[in-house]
């Protein structure tokens, strides 16, 4: 999962770029970027590994100058994480473009052939955004303008559709041409665009989430369409194009599920709106499948549970209480490589108040359990703190497949319900009873007025949208993602780190 934000405007972007990634930072706490372009053409670009706010100084800030840019921040989706295959990248031809792309690219090993052996085109990296970069600008030169139109932009993020499979959201930025987004022809990864009148005329800002545009005082325009292609030339002149043969919107539902901000508007969907119809649904089937239940509080495990929770208690009719605070200054636990660290992190994480479960039967409330390791300790916590029973529902249904769209999964060996039934789950998280939402009724939840065509639930049923994974490509993302190799990856990058340094 990353975050990608592009801005044109009348004034500096440097500040806004920053302040839309931060409020991005969920989406990837790994690596931040921006690279901007002044009206000579010139571009000055800053990136490293780490948060936002450690990234940038003041010093990095003064030096990106200019009226246009993009940014990104990284949560890696597979294999290493070095500050080189941090983003935005840049080609110095045709013109000179930078990009930043969220999601992942399933025929890299394809086309990174076809650019080294047909296109000429150099590869210094992994990273499958510096390979969709090298087809764009490919794509580009084959239909060389001096200066491009927008026709020719479309024309090239046509056939980028037609080369690329899998998942791409993606910014890029044209030195003194102008910036352009685009979205896969399945609108797998999310892209919005929003827009603010000035004085000297209208800015366009794009981004992952619609909240950089509402909190920087931006009107939210739309969402990019899948397969589209939108371009704000240097004059501030907004251009869009359809560029995909057959689009059809089928959005990652794990945004909807865990990755998005509640207070964002995905595909036309609120987020927190469809968070709380989870917890009616959950609500429902406890309810039809278990009507004498003894629950006496439901408690979330925060953050994002809660507005589930809150209204599954509301529908069920039993009180809703804050049972565990969180250290908000300890950063999401789930990427710390092996699983020591990681159990170490979750209860520093969260601590319970005693009170809300001594003799009580709890309802615990998440929004998905993965590798379960988080609900295994967390129930515990509830055990110890005095709780009689304690029961686990989950807003999602149970993760069995691996994601191949640019959410970081662990290895499905991994998973909590690998080669386990309901039972089974429950025995191993530790709880007295353990409730999982339907995958039909999450669907429901998610696309209450038919906004969407259809999801991509792969994770929850092992169905890929795109058609073209198969077990050798399952086979490959597993191997580059189980806990061994990210270990490994994690030496060779502090490897090549000291190289770099040196
Ligand atoms: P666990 O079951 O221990 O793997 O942890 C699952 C919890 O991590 C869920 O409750 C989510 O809040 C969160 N989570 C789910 N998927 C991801 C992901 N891909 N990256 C980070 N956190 C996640």
């Amino acid at each position: 999962m990353c975050g990608i934000i592009g801005i044109v405007a009348h004034t500096e972007v440097n500040q806004a770029l920053y302040d839309g990634l931060t409020i991005q930072q969920h989406r990837g706490q790994d690596a931040a970027g921006i690279m901007t372009c002044d009206a000579a053409g010139r571009f000055y670009l800053r990136k490293d590994n780490g948060l936002v706010k450690d990234v940038f100084h003041t010093r990095h800030m003064i030096r990106l100058k200019g009226n246009m840019g993009i940014g990104h921040i990284r949560y890696p989706t597979a294999g290493c994480s070095t500050s080189a295959e941090s983003q935005p990248f840049y080609v110095n031809s045709p013109y000179g473009i930078a990009l930043a792309h969220n999601g992942n690219l399933t025929n890299t090993k394809l086309l990174t052939d076809q650019l080294f052996k047909s296109d000429r085109r150099h590869l210094n990296t992994n990273s499958d955004s510096e390979v969709l970069l090298n087809v764009l600008a490919h794509e580009l030169q084959t239909s060389a303008k001096l200066q491009p139109q927008p026709e020719d932009i479309f024309n090239a993020v046509a056939q980028v559709h037609k080369r690329c499979k899998g998942a791409y959201a993606a910014v890029a930025m044209i030195a003194g041409v102008g910036m352009l987004a685009f979205r896969d022809p399945y609108g797998i990864r999310p892209a919005v665009i929003g827009y603010r009148d000035t004085a000297d005329g209208r800015d366009y800002m794009v981004a992952s989430e619609s909240v950089a545009i509402d909190s920087q005082d931006y009107h939210l325009l739309r969402d990019i369409e899948p397969g589209e292609c939108v371009f704000i030339d240097n004059q501030g002149q907004f251009h869009s194009q359809q560029c995909a043969d057959n689009p059809i919107k089928s959005p990652c539902i794990f945004e909807y599920v865990y990755f998005a901000r509640p207070d964002s508007m995905m595909d036309g969907i609120s987020v927190h709106k469809s968070r709380m119809r989870m917890g009616t649904k959950l609500a429902e089937k406890i309810t039809r499948e278990w009507p004498d239940h003894d629950i006496d509080v439901v408690i979330p495990i925060p953050d994002t549970s809660r507005s589930a929770a809150l209204q599954l208690s509301y529908d069920l009719g039993v009180i809703y209480r804050e049972g565990f605070i969180k250290n908000r200054y300890i950063g999401r636990t789930f990427i710390m490589p092996g699983q020591t660290q990681r159990k170490k992190s979750v209860r520093q994480k969260l601590n319970p108040i005693g009170l809300e479960f001594q003799g009580k039967n709890v309802l615990l409330v998440d929004d998905s359990i993965v590798r379960g390791t988080t609900s295994q300790q967390i129930v515990q916590m509830a055990r110890d703190a005095g709780a009689k029973k304690v029961y686990l529902a989950s807003a999602a249904p149970p993760v069995r497949f691996p994601n191949v769209y640019g959410i970081d999964m662990p290895s499905p060996a991994e998973f909590v319900a690998h080669n386990r039934d309901v039972d089974h789950i429950a025995e191993e998280l530790g709880v007295d009873k353990l409730i999982y939402q339907d995958l039909a009724d999450l669907v429901a939840a998610i696309n209450k007025k038919s906004e969407v065509t259809c999801f991509d639930t792969s994770c929850f049923d092992g169905d890929y949208i795109t058609g073209d994974i198969d077990a050798d490509y399952l086979y490959y993302i597993d191997a580059l993602r189980n806990d061994n190799s990210k270990q490994d990856n994690q030496k060779n990058n502090a490897i090549i780190e000291l190289h770099n340094d040196a």
